[in-house]
């Protein structure tokens, strides 16, 4: 058996064998505290701006070496170098250095410790997130002042499998990513920078892994299990080849799934299902064609509305959305007006201070309160419809009036453009995203107003279950099988066919290989889903028969719990894929109460 195994949260799925590599100790507790003497005021104070003049450099040059396809990370080094760019936090940490007379470091870490204790009792995820933001740059900040400075990403030699207490966008950009086997972090959860860099570069990951500090040396030899969240250190023999083999048969499994993606997702029986990509920005774009996607069922436009100092004006949302045209057609691209709010904050927006964001002013209620910007997004993505096949949805809909609404805007933003004799499609087809439980209730009702529905699982579940998406403490009840969620996903469904339009499933569930014979059942006809999930979740309905799948759903509708639903879809369907029940059971085993 292995010395220790430690338990995360799987975050990029594979299996590394190797030795350890412990990048940034938080080396919280080593901080250096020290009272000084008024002569060394002023010198703590210069000390304090160099070390932030000198990350920021760093990071501004970081920031213009990133390749376009970590774009995102781009994004998350704009955002700190706007807190570094802040005066508020070396100015609260300058005034500590002359009032309590104490270094540079203390001060700020003084400094931090105030915006986390008013922000921690706002109580607010968001906020939370953002804090740790700002901790992680003055960490670095920190480190610049101790003198370690950038040299304290040592160059590795070998591969290694890279552990952290977290890691930045800024660490990781400065990493020779050839030479890393794995990633593993201390911090971070389901949504972390570390996921999104390993899944683009395709390698391992475990996040949230507690207690990895004290047990990790560098060169100790570690199993990385990113299919079970697993941390073995110092594995026995027979642990390693177990091991070997696993990652031996997930790499030739990957490697199957991946010639295989362009072919129709199509089950043996002939039921043709669209799978298509969830994408945020536009260089993923080549990511969907590679993967086999065909098309984009979510277009997340807020990223261009992120990090910025003024709002994006109609013609530069128009030039994104006819480059993403473009560069689909001839797929079609579904391009989601702007969800903002809640866990998507975008400052300029100047949201209110509410005790509840996630019930509170977002998506297609703040675009009704902001219709100058929401009419700016509408005529862009009208424009660009003359480019390829475009349709756009509304997110976040509670029901008839709110469609009609916003539906009116869309009739005056055409009206505007045909007045101005500028060129659209005036039949782009128009949906809503269905994840809210009012709109399941009156999904007959709304089908009749909307071309198509798009069903928001990740919300869905969030409202349905009561349970905040990004909380860890509730996060093991976020169930997408539970009961209510199958027969809610259901009653959309029929309500959708029944009125003759099409219905999407664009939340996470679509990637998850539980989940996908189920809904398929249900006849579901496009199912969207991260570039990466798409080559996995194509194969499982390129295995998969209708009969199998309405079979199993007939089953699952009058299952009253998860664990019974789980164990119907292990024991039944999944037997006939045994390459993932190999590697994805694990998802399945956990009896969770409901
Ligand atoms: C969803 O809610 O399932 C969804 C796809 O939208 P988002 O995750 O952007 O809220
Ligand atoms: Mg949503």
């Amino acid at each position: 058996m292995a010395d220790i195994v430690l338990k995360g949260i799987p975050v990029s799925a594979g299996v590394s064998v190797g030795k350890a590599f412990f990048l940034n100790r938080s080396g919280r507790g080593l901080l250096s505290r020290q009272i000084i003497p008024d002569t060394r005021i002023s010198v703590e104070v210069e000390r304090l701006y160099n070390a932030f003049a000198l990350f920021r450099e760093e990071l501004g040059e970081i920031r213009d070496r990133i390749p376009p396809e970590l774009k995102e990370h781009a994004l998350i080094i704009d955002s700190h170098l706007m807190i570094l760019a802040d005066p508020k936090l070396s100015k609260a940490a300058e005034d500590y250095i002359h009032t309590l007379k104490i270094n540079a470091e203390w001060a700020l870490d003084k400094a931090v410790a105030d915006l986390e204790k008013a922000f921690g009792a706002l109580d607010d995820a968001y906020f939370r997130e953002r804090i740790q933001d700002v901790r992680m740059v003055v960490e670095r900040v920190q480190h610049r002042l101790a003198g370690a400075g950038a040299d304290m990403v040592a160059p590795m030699e070998n591969r290694v499998v890279l552990m952290a207490n977290d890691l930045s966008p800024a660490d990781t950009a400065g990493l020779d990513v050839g030479k890393i086997m794995s990633l593993v972090t201390v911090q971070g959860g389901k949504t972390s920078h570390t996921g999104i860099l390993a899944r683009a570069i395709g390698i391992p990951a475990v996040v949230g892994v507690d207690h990895l500090e004290e047990n990790i040396r560098d060169g100790v030899l570690v199993v990385v299990d990113g299919l079970k969240g697993r941390i073995l250190i110092n594995p026995a023999e027979e642990e390693l080849e177990r091991y070997s083999d696993l990652k031996y048969q997930f790499e030739g499994y990957q490697a199957g799934i991946l010639r295989q993606c362009r072919l129709p997702g199509e089950t043996i029986d002939g039921y043709r299902v669209k799978v298509k990509a969830n994408i945020e920005i536009l260089e993923e774009a080549a990511a969907v064609i590679d993967s086999g996607g065909e098309g984009i069922g979510l277009y997340r436009t807020e990223f261009s509305y992120m990090n910025r100092s003024e709002l994006p004006g109609e013609e530069e949302l128009f030039e994104e959305y006819l480059d993403l045209a473009e560069l689909m057609s001839p797929h079609r691209v579904t391009l989601r007006t702007l969800d903002a709010g809640a866990d998507k904050f975008i400052s300029l927006l100047g949201a209110p201070e509410e005790s509840n964001p996630a019930l509170g002013l977002r998506a297609i209620r703040l675009c009704m309160r902001h219709m100058d910007i929401f009419k700016t997004q509408l005529r862009a993505m009208l424009r660009a419809s003359v480019a390829g096949n475009l349709s756009l949805m509304f997110p976040m809909v509670s029901g008839l009036r709110e469609v009609r609404l916003a539906m009116n805007a869309l009739r005056q933003v055409k009206n505007d453009l045909r007045r101005e004799g500028l060129d659209f499609h005036p039949d782009t087809p128009t949906g809503i995203m269905m994840e809210l439980p009012s709109a399941v209730m009156t999904a007959e009702i709304l089908a009749k107003e909307v071309d198509f529905f798009s069903i928001g699982t990740n919300d869905l579940i969030q409202y349905s279950l009561g349970i905040d998406r990004s909380n860890r403490y509730v996060s093991h009840m976020y169930q997408p099988l539970h009961p209510a969620v199958v027969k809610s996903i259901k009653h959309i469904v029929d309500a959708a066919h029944q009125q003759g339009i099409a219905v999407t499933l664009c939340g996470e569930m679509a990637a998850d290989p539980f989940c996908v014979p189920i809904i398929m059942g249900m006849e579901i006809d496009g199912l969207s889903l991260s570039p990466q999930a798409i080559p996995g979740v194509k194969r499982i309905i390129r295995q998969a028969t209708m009969d199998d799948c309405k079979n199993l759903l007939k089953k699952v509708l009058e299952s009253a719990s998860v664990s019974h639903t789980n164990r119907l879809v292990r024991d039944t369907i999944f037997q006939k894929f045994p390459d993932e029940l190999t590697f994805y059971s694990s998802l399945v085993e956990t009896d969770d109460g409901h």
